[in-house]
């Protein structure tokens, strides 16, 4: 089996459909991880995009809980608080109830994979270094636990001691997983990378070689910059897109 892993996509539909090109006929099912909206100018249309994506397991993110009212934005900073309103401002009906029924992670998937946004203890917490790694390894139900909420692609492999395995993973773009370890995988965002590379970032599990492939697709940045000017959105949410912070 093999699994297409879209994180934060972050209402940017050109960063979605590059993905979507790119990963063309290498997959057979989607894994979405949370985080549809916010940010971005397009949030219906990501979401309509999402929801024609083949044999889809989805769950939601802490922007697509603010979205809907699940959550109050207090803890999001000037430009995501400000992103969120507008967001609540246009998205459709229809979004807003297919986002207010997506479930919490983690969420498993197969013998071998689960999901999470943020960790696989709470769907809002950053799984950002070696304290968040412990805990997860200790709360994760399946070998490999796939999750996003840091726009920035990382792993760690749990062994004898654990190791943090971040620069490996960035320099290799393929992790293979080994019996009897467990491992914690960020694939990146698709939609506002924070890694300081501009392109959308996914990834490409497969099951049956038991690898994950990081990857990254060129989109149309000027474009996702000029929808988001376009729309009202603070400008800095544009500049941000084309650094990769
Ligand atoms: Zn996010």
């Amino acid at each position: 089996m093999r699994y297409l892993v879209l994180s934060d996509i972050h209402a940017n539909i050109e960063a979605l459909d590059a993905v979507l090109h790119a990963a063309a006929g290498r997959y057979d099912r989607v894994l979405v991880l949370g985080d549809l909206v916010g940010y971005g100018a397009d949030p219906d249309a990501v979401v309509a995009r999402v929801r024609t994506l083949p044999d889809l397991h989805v769950i939601r993110g802490n922007h697509d809980k603010a979205a809907v009212g699940l959550l109050a934005p207090d803890t999001f900073n000037d430009l995501a608080r400000e992103a969120i309103a507008w967001t609540r401002r246009i998205l459709s009906d229809r979004s807003r109830a297919w986002l207010a029924g997506l479930p919490a992670g983690p969420m498993t998937i197969d013998d071998l994979v689960e999901v999470c946004h943020g960790t696989p203890y709470d769907e809002d917490e950053y799984l950002a270094g070696r304290r968040e790694a412990r805990r997860s390894f200790a709360e994760a139900h399946r070998p490999v636990c796939l999750f996003g909420h840091t726009h920035v692609p990382a792993a760690f492999a749990l062994d004898a001691e654990l190791h943090d395995a971040r620069a490996v993973v960035t320099a290799r773009r393929r992790l293979v997983f080994d019996d009897g370890r467990a491992y914690l995988a960020n694939c990146g965002a698709v939609g506002q990378p924070r890694d300081g590379d501009a392109r959308a970032a996914y990834g490409i599990l497969d099951t049956g070689t038991r690898s994950l492939a990081l990857l990254r697709a060129d989109y149309d940045l000027r474009q996702a910059q000029s929808r988001i000017i376009a729309a009202g959105l603070p400008d800095a949410l544009a500049h941000r897109l084309a650094i990769g912070r």
